[in-house]
């Protein structure tokens, strides 16, 4: 079965996610747990918590379908010192909040070597940043997302991702999201039937569907290879409604939460109708 939803807003609380995605007519979603560009927030209340679980439960979301997505300024390959340890830490704090919300999973952006050390070099910090992490939290799988290789960000290569799997220690807490847009950008062709297959297979062959946790579903308004991180509604940029089709018929994608992130909101209840128009 497909499970479809999209980044909601967490504004005003956690436990607003859960009524926010039932809203659009999701069975899927992903959130922030706390505010994306701060380094510290305050700690979720039991209250929020509590309401949280009983409204996922009341409408039905599955916490294998939940994605939360870490806030964009970590940076578990930082080359700096303060910046790594800011990052590790906060990064321990969001699996924490997870734990506590009863979820499974945290989507999250490998790191960029910031032109100061080797690739190799930083995905070994990344690798020992999630080991460190996962040593000090229990259950959630640390979900690793395909990045478009914009400025040094790791993880745009589906080698990359797989050297980090490599170096985890503890392999069941660790898995990958596949953004179509980044995807695109970083330079894999998925726009036809040919195409799509040949990456997938590649996936499949380098990292593994079995470590396939989650799919964020983006057009793109940049090209192939083009290496620019910009999403587009469904159908307006350059992607086309074929690789959607594709997804959608698919039986490896089945089971995971497929997220939209199309920066018009007031698309995603179309957005959604039109995925799952597109299952035969
Ligand atoms: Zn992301
Ligand atoms: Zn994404």
């Amino acid at each position: 079965m497909k499970y479809i939803g999209a980044h909601v807003s967490a504004a005003g609380g956690v436990e607003n996610a859960p009524l926010n995605a039932h809203e659009i007519g999701a069975d899927a979603f992903a959130l922030f747990t706390k505010n994306q560009r701060q380094w510290i927030s305050p700690p979720l209340s039991e209250e929020s918590i509590e309401l949280f679980k009983q409204r996922c439960e009341e409408y039905n979301f599955k916490p294998e379908n939940i994605l939360p997505h870490d806030s964009y300024l970590i940076n578990l390959g930082s080359p700096k010192a303060e910046g790594l340890e800011k990052s590790r830490n906060s990064f321990i704090d969001e699996l924490q909040r997870c734990e506590q919300l009863g979820l499974k999973k945290l989507n999250f952006h490998s790191g960029a070597h910031l032109n100061e050390v080797s690739v190799d070099e930083c995905i070994s910090t990344i690798a020992t940043s999630i080991n460190m992490a996962l040593e000090k939290t229990n259950g959630v799988i640390a979900v690793i997302e395909n990045t478009a290789g914009q400025g040094s960000a790791i993880g745009y290569r589906f080698e990359e991702i797989a050297q980090i799997i490599d170096q985890v220690e503890d392999k069941s807490r660790v898995g990958v999201c596949l953004d179509t847009a980044h995807t695109l950008a970083a330079g894999y062709e998925i726009r036809t039937r040919e195409t799509f297959d040949e990456t997938f297979k590649k996936f499949d062959e380098i990292i593994g569907f079995e470590y396939l946790q989650g799919m964020h579903i983006n057009d793109s308004k940049k090209e192939v290879g083009t290496r620019v991180d910009r999403h587009d509604s469904l159908g307006k940029g350059v992607m086309g409604m074929d690789v959607f089709s594709f997804i959608m018929n698919d039986s490896r994608f089945d089971n995971i939460p497929l997220i939209l992130e199309t920066p018009d909101e007031s698309l995603w209840v179309e957005e959604i109708k039109i995925l799952r128009s597109l299952q035969q």
